[in-house]
């Protein structure tokens, strides 16, 4: 009763956007559909290929047709369905979501990000997509701007990445800092979701990971800091903010991330998260690893237990130097 129900309630919602599946929208079958936006070519093919998943929870599309593409994903549940072109060819250097091979995750990538403990809820409410290269299947990190597709990063299961040009100018997630009086900024886009899985939405990302080491010099004038251009790109949006939590990665580099951030947005409002330590020696190196070692909750109480920046560096320091002894 329940799956015919379920079976149903797609079949209504596709019919909605014009995918006519006259037969029953079996879970676990495969459909060659028409599709009703290129209405299969010249040659009228059945070019729509629709899969429900075995559970009967959602169905999913894509037109094979290389002019079309179209492809989605509708929830038998409340949840919006979400659709879009990929036209394979125009991959390199667009940024509008038409031009992008973007599609639905897959199970297989819907399960890895499981496995490290983020929800499909948070994947899709920051539009996580994938694409699918000739060689395999990379996750789509969307970079959006009041919802507009602003830049996309990619990320392979043996950690390749590679952006969309332009994608440097900005900070990832940006739409959730909107109103924000405070915000977190972490180092990956990976993190991003673990502080959402932690109850944090006004946190944001930065592009590009983090230098090697903190630079000796002094801060160039802004048009020629191109390391940083998506500081001074969202500028707007931090000037406003009276508290920002560094929750960058331990090590080196993450710290000299804090540090060049820190020096950037000034000092007297940043905060830094020290992660757990794993043993008696090394901290979690970031946000995910608490998440998934530790849970939600030590996630949570990391970030809020975030101190004085000042402060903070001046303990590290001592720390190192040996002055300051713990008992
Ligand atoms: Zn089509």
């Amino acid at each position: 009763m329940l799956h015919r129900c379920r079976r149903q309630v797609l079949r209504e919602k596709m019919d909605l956007i014009g995918i006519v599946c006259d037969e029953h929208c079996i879970p676990g079958k495969y459909y060659c559909l028409f599709c009703p936006k290129c209405k299969g070519g010249r040659l009228m093919e059945r070019s729509l290929s629709l899969h429900v998943i075995p559970t009967g929870d959602f169905a999913m599309w894509r037109c094979f047709r290389f002019e079309c593409g179209w492809a989605g994903r509708i929830f038998a549940d409340g949840r919006l369905a979400f659709n879009g072109f990929s036209k394979t060819e125009k991959m390199v250097g667009r940024s509008s979501k038409e031009s992008l091979v973007l599609e639905p995750l897959c199970d297989e990538l819907i399960s890895y990000f499981s496995m490290r403990m983020i929800s499909q809820e948070t994947l899709e409410r920051n539009v996580v997509m994938q694409v699918v290269g000739r060689q395999q299947v990379a996750i789509a990190f969307t970079y959006r701007q009041n919802g507009q597709l602003v830049g996309c990063k990619y990320r392979t299961m043996d950690k390749r990445f590679w952006q969309e040009k332009g994608t440097a100018k900005f900070l990832y997630g940006i739409d959730d800092i909107n109103d924000a009086d405070e915000l977190i900024i972490v180092e990956g886009e990976m993190d991003k979701l673990s502080v959402e899985e932690a109850g944090f939405l006004n946190c944001i990302s930065v592009p590009g990971g983090a230098p090697s080491k903190v630079s000796t010099d002094t801060i160039p004038p802004i048009e020629k800091d191109s390391a940083y251009q998506y500081l001074w790109g969202c500028k707007d949006y931090l000037d406003k903010v009276s508290r920002i939590i560094l929750a960058t990665d331990s090590d080196v580099p993450g710290q000299a991330l804090a540090e060049e951030l820190a020096r950037r947005l000034g000092k007297h409002r940043c905060w830094r998260v020290d992660w757990p330590y794993k043993d008696g020696f090394n901290r979690f190196k970031d946000a995910n690893e608490v998440l998934v070692h530790l849970g939600p909750d030590a996630l949570k109480n990391a970030i809020q237990d975030a101190k004085f920046y000042q402060l903070s560096i001046s303990i590290s320091i001592q720390k190192e130097e040996g002055l300051f002894q713990e008992h």
